[in-house]
């Protein structure tokens, strides 16, 4: 669709068009000197167990201030990164990152783990799970402090391929997540090969769960399905205490949303941890 849109634009002008290429291309052109100038950083977003409210994991999400253009959401520039053939680029500054992070962690004596998001072109790239592997290695970390969300339109890209890579990893000791189940197209005969521990259960579903009755009966199935296949469920997009409640009393494994934590600076987590109290979220525990 999009390809179409690009060359048709030339008969069907649009205000505000210009503008739009203007900004994609200068965001483009500004990627990869955004990785050496340090105007990339990493937030860090709390997942927490149903039953217990312990905090299970955090959740890395890629954040650009660009110099002029301020603060660009990352469902823009990772996918103009995507297209641009940048993403392999800013997925391994993303990847020294969080192990710098979590070693930085460590050595403060807290031991975390972390999720970090690939792309379809990551989860394609033969060199992936060396490289990830190395680094891990190289900051002396356990391959179990990190795991891996792959959306299943990324998957069903070049399943085959896909499944090599997240072999490797999953061999090596990582436990992948289906990031955003329920949005893509995937077939679940597809899914089923895959070495895969967890669904994620897309917040378009979980946001208005208490308000939806279809929303509910997606969850609930998405639960039930999960359980049946051996996998743990997680919910993202938890902003209320009534949506929690209501994930814990349909049995989902892990909560994650603003109602726990906004994605976080890492320089902010230990702060946030010593003040998270899990009974001010699960009135149940
Ligand atoms: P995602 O992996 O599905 O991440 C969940 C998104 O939901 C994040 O948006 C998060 O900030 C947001 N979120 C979490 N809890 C809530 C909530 O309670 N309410 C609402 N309204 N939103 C919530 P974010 O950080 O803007 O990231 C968007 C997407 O960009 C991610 O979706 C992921 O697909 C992609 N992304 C982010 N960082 C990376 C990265 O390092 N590499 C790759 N390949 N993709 C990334
Ligand atoms: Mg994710
Ligand atoms: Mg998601
Ligand atoms: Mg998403």
């Amino acid at each position: 669709a999009s390809a179409r849109r690009q060359r048709s634009a030339w008969c069907c002008y649009q205000p505000g068009q210009d503008e739009q290429h203007f900004r994609q291309l200068t965001l483009i052109r500004d990627l990869q000197a955004a990785a050496r100038d340090s105007q990339l950083w990493m937030a860090y977003q709390p997942k927490i167990e149903a039953s217990s409210g312990k905090v299970s994991q955090f959740e890395a999400l890629m954040r650009w201030q660009h110099p002029s253009l301020g603060f660009i959401p990352p469902d823009e520039f990772i996918t103009l990164a995507e297209r641009s053939g940048n993403i392999r680029l800013l997925t391994r500054w993303m990847i020294d990152s969080v192990c710098r992070q979590l070693a930085e962690w460590r050595r403060a004596g807290r031991i975390h783990s972390v999720a970090i998001n690939l792309s379809a072109e990551d989860v394609i790239d033969p060199q992936l799970s060396e490289h990830l592997l190395s680094v891990l290695a190289h900051y002396a970390l356990d391959v179990e402090q990190l795991s891996l969300e792959v959306t299943e339109s990324a998957v069903m890209q070049d399943p085959a391929l896909a499944n090599r890579c997240l072999s490797e990893l999953r061999q090596a000791g990582l436990t992948v997540a289906i990031d955003d189940f329920g949005t893509g197209y995937s077939s679940l005969a597809q899914l089923k090969q895959l070495p895969v521990a967890a669904l994620k259960i897309d917040k378009s579903f979980v946001m208005s769960l208490d308000t939806q009755p279809d929303d509910v009966v997606i969850v609930r199935s998405t639960i039930e399905l999960g359980h049946r296949l051996g996998l743990r469920v997680v919910a993202e997009g938890v902003e209320t205490a009534a949506i929690a409640a209501l994930l814990c009393d349909f049995g989902c494994d892990e909560l994650q949303g603003y109602l726990i934590a906004k994605p976080l600076p890492g320089h902010e987590v230990a702060a946030w941890l010593d003040q998270y109290r899990a009974d001010d979220i699960l009135p149940l525990t």
